[in-house]
């Protein structure tokens, strides 16, 4: 799978690529990320942005820039014969991101064009030249597509087969609990016990899956 990015702030993904599970899916070429900057298709002194039509808050992406990267990453995609590409642009009003999104994208796709947006946001009309899905990661408002970016770029290659160590995406599937435990067996806090549940100690799988599952919500 080859994420192609499309940010006026690239550095911004930096440390993350390289920590952990995805930094070692990069290594491995489980996955790779390629970067397209719209302030390098700008002419010295051109501004990136423009003032809305119809008045408002804020500034809009200039389209030209952004549809120059699209068209760069699609270059590069052309090359492989076989491949299947999305478009995807970030949106805080956009359908929700979430894991069935997230896996049929690991199975359908070789590649995934992400653009984030800053300020009010791109050009419609990119949107709709490409026709792009509009995709959000919650209700809220971020400053800008780079977080969803990276949001919607971890948890597709958690989907990929190899990115996860066989154990861990096995886990994940069965029983992935939020409630976890390591040492010590009892943590002191302020003259107060705090103890792991007595069945994650008992060695019986059996109940240690039950209280897992019950422990979900
Ligand atoms: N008024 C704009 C807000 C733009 S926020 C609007 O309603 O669309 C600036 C950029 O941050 C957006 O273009 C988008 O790329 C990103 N963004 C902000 N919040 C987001 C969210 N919840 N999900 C996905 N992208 C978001």
């Amino acid at each position: 799978m080859r994420f192609h990015i499309i940010t006026i702030f690239p550095e911004a993904f930096d440390s993350y690529l390289k920590e952990s599970i995805i930094g070692r899916a990069i290594e491995a070429k489980k996955i790779k990320v390629l970067f397209y900057n719209p302030l390098s298709y700008c002419k010295p002194k051109e501004r990136v942005d423009g003032r809305p039509y119809g008045g408002g808050p804020g500034m809009v992406l200039r389209p030209e820039v952004f549809i120059k990267c699209i068209e760069k990453a699609l270059k590069v995609i052309s090359k492989n014969k076989k491949a299947k590409t999305k478009i995807i642009n970030f949106s805080p009003s956009g359908k929700k991101f979430d894991t069935m999104y997230a896996k049929n994208s690991a199975k359908k796709y070789t590649d995934i064009i992400l653009i984030s947006g800053r300020y009010e946001g791109i050009d419609a009309r990119v949107k709709k030249i490409f026709k792009a899905d509009d995709i959000s990661i919650g209700d809220y408002v971020l400053t800008g597509g780079e977080l969803p970016a990276m949001v919607l770029l971890d948890s597709i290659s958690r989907q990929i087969s190899g990115v996860l160590g066989k154990y861990e995406s096995l886990e994940e599937e069965r029983v992935s609990s939020s409630i976890v435990y390591t040492r010590p067996e009892i943590l002191k806090y302020k003259n107060k016990n705090y103890k792991v549940p007595k069945v994650l100690l008992s060695g019986n799988h059996k109940l240690i899956e039950e209280w897992k599952n019950s422990s979900k919500k």
